[in-house]
């Protein structure tokens, strides 16, 4: 079965967890990684024949121009992850019909081709952000990957539980493609995703990637530039937060090499058949 690889790009002093400890006044002053951790993943792919869909934050595509060309170049799906990664439901409507419009224009400029796909930052479509579904349609996007369709495991900064857990049309013309949850022993966990790529043992990855599979749903796997740079700069947070950051980075490279092989993967639009 065809499952969908995606790669969140974004720089590692953009994420949610350490929001409060950077403050994005302070993103230009960071050093940028991600051309270099990027290069990395598409190295992986090249190897292993395998084309992904890149959700770009338009804040990297409007300073790494050349990196969402060669991106798109490598046989890659071009989508957008916003602007300036604002959580959705911290956001208005007109905030965030701005801030995709803006990231659309962005990368749509670069590479002459229309996107069709959305992203929202730490998937931040919840139930209670659900107007967003209808601004991405009306932005002219034909899919948006941005709800967890459970309670999460560690925190609750998503998760919209009860939503449906394979691709769907969510409204009339646009798919949803939902992050992928494995049922066991009557509760749902995260698989495949970032993170959790990163923490399971290979095997248990392995596991629940074929057991979605063996139930007839595509799974989608999603991954950042930074989980493939081990020797990143720090930043301090709890020392929870850290773990969950820095936690197996060295060991993410293989793993999507061995991903890669055990499994078909294509770009979102590709299994939507877009
Ligand atoms: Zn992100």
């Amino acid at each position: 079965m065809l499952n969908a690889l995606t790669v969140d790009v974004e720089e590692y002093f953009q994420v949610h967890a350490f929001e409060e400890v950077v403050g994005r006044e302070n993103w230009e002053n960071y050093e940028s990684r991600v051309e270099a951790s990027t290069s990395r993943i598409l190295d992986i792919l090249a190897e292993t024949g395998t084309r992904a869909s890149f959700f770009i934050l338009g804040w990297i595509a409007e300073r790494h121009p050349i990196l969402v060309r060669r991106i798109r170049d490598a046989g890659h799906e071009v989508a957008t992850h916003g602007y300036g990664h604002w959580l959705v439901y911290r956001q208005t409507p007109d905030q965030f019909r701005s801030d995709l419009q803006r990231s659309l224009d962005i990368i749509q400029d670069i590479t002459g081709e229309k996107v069709l796909g959305f992203r929202a930052p730490s998937f931040s479509i919840t139930k209670h952000s659900l107007w967003a579904v209808d601004v991405v349609q009306e932005c002219g996007l034909r899919y948006d990957s941005s709800i967890y369709p459970a309670r999460p495991l560690v925190h609750n900064r998503y998760g919209f539980p009860g939503a449906p857990c394979a691709p769907y049309l969510i409204r009339p013309g646009l798919w949803e493609f939902p992050m992928t949850i494995v049922h066991w022993l009557g509760r749902d966990f995260p698989i495949g995703g970032g993170g959790w790529l990163r923490h399971y043992p290979y095997a248990l990855t392995r596991w629940g990637l074929r057991k979605v599979n063996a139930e007839g749903r595509p799974a989608i796997v999603y991954l950042h530039p930074w989980e493939v740079d081990p020797e990143q700069p720090r930043i301090n947070g709890s020392l929870w937060r850290q773990f969950l950051h820095y936690h197996n980075l060295d060991k993410t490279g293989e793993r999507i090499r061995t991903l890669c092989r055990e499994f078909y993967f294509a770009p979102v639009r590709e299994v939507l058949g877009l």
